[in-house]
Parts: C-alpha cells; structure tokens; sequence
C-alpha cells in the first residue's frame, strides 16, 4: 500500500536521480535558456530529501510539504509551476489508487500548472509530457493491472518530451530564442519526465 514509507522512498530516489541528472539538464537549458534547470531542480529535491516529515501523518500531508518545499527552493519558472503540481496532488489525493482515480488526479494537477502558466500543449514546455501521461492513463483500459497503465504513462511522457526537440518554445524564457529553439529537448519537458517516472514507478 501506498504510506509515507513510499514518499520517503520517492523521495531518496527523486533526490539521487535529479543530483545525478543536473549537469545535462542545465545543459538543455543553456542551449534554450539560461543554463539553471538542473541545478534548481537539484537544490529542490536535496531541500525535499532532507525536510523533516515527522509531524506529516498521511501522504497527502507529506505531499504538500513536498509542494510548499519545492515552490521556496527551485526557484525560477519551474519553481512556481512544480509547487502547483504537488499542492494539486496534495490537495486532490484520492482514497483509492487506481486508473482512472489517478488519471483524474493528474488531469487536475495538468490543468493546474496551465492554469498558473498559460502553456498550451505543444507549447514546448513541461506540460507536454504531462499531457501526454495523463492521456494515456484516461485511454487505458480500467480494468488491467495499474502497473501496466502507469508505464504507458511514462512511455507517452517520454515520446511527448522527444517530440519537443522539434518544436517552436512559446512560453518561458526560450520563447525569447523563437525559432532558434527547434533541435533541442525542453528541459522542463525532460524534468517532467523523470518527476513522472520516480511518481508512477511508485504508486504500483
Ligand atoms: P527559468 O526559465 O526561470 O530559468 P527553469 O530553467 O528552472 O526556470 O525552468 C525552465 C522550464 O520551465 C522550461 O524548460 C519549461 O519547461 C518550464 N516553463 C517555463 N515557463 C513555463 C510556462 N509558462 N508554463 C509551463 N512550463 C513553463
Ligand atoms: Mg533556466
Ligand atoms: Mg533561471
């Protein structure tokens, strides 16, 4: 079942997996922004890893703390956007983990960050392939084992992240560089992705 012993886990992992990944996320960022994405995402999950969970009794409880941390301490664009997606989490948490209970919560979290960003889909942001994860999630069949929806989740996370190399950016920073942006993977596009897989790998 699903406790705060799984959130501790996600996040430990969220925390190695985002140290680890720093360096090539500030690397898609310096080629389409200014360079800052791994090493905000990276200072938010250590600040994350590291907070003190003892007063939260219940996942959403954690969630939310997960939320509020990550809004201080990422800091730039990103920041805002990743706050509003755990608080949604946190404040539309079902009672039960299934299919379409968690295609509805993502959906809620989706429409949070485009309501609080203005991204539209295609848009060349981190909606994309939260977008996309959300879709695939709605189109799986109710009824199969959640595991089995929560990877085609993921594997429509990362075909809607590929699919930003080729995109136009409209929203953030890089839509100042317009056209100059095409070849190159969204770095918010790309955090979404493993923010994602670390969340879904663990709600199986
Ligand atoms: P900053 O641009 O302030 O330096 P980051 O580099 O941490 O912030 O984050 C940039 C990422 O944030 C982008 O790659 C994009 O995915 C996402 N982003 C920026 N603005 C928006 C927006 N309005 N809506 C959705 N995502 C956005
Ligand atoms: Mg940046
Ligand atoms: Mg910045």
């Amino acid at each position: 079942a699903f406790g705060l012993g799984a959130i501790q886990g996600w996040l430990s992992e969220a925390r190695t997996a985002f140290n680890a990944a720093a360096d090539r996320l500030d690397e898609l960022d310096a080629a389409i922004g200014d360079g800052d994405h791994g090493s905000n995402m990276a200072r938010g999950l250590e600040a994350a890893a590291t907070m003190d969970y003892a007063t939260c009794n219940t996942p959403p409880a954690a969630i939310k703390q997960i939320g509020m941390t990550l809004l201080g301490t990422i800091g730039g664009a990103a920041g805002t956007l990743y706050g509003t997606f755990f608080l949604t989490l946190a404040a539309q948490w079902p009672s039960q983990l299934n299919t379409p209970r968690l295609a509805a919560l993502f959906r809620a979290a989706r429409d949070a960050v485009q309501s609080r960003g203005r991204a539209e889909v295609g848009d060349k942001t981190m909606v994309d392939p939260l977008d996309a994860a959300v879709k695939a999630m709605e189109a799986a069949d109710p009824e199969a084992p959640l595991a089995e929806s929560l990877e085609s989740a993921v594997l429509a996370a990362r075909e809607a992240r590929d699919a930003t190399r080729d995109m136009v950016a409209k929203r953030g920073r890089a839509a100042l560089l317009g056209e100059r942006t095409v070849g190159h993977i969204d770095p918010g596009a790309e955090s979404m992705t493993m923010v994602l897989e670390l969340c879904l790998r663990h709600l199986s």
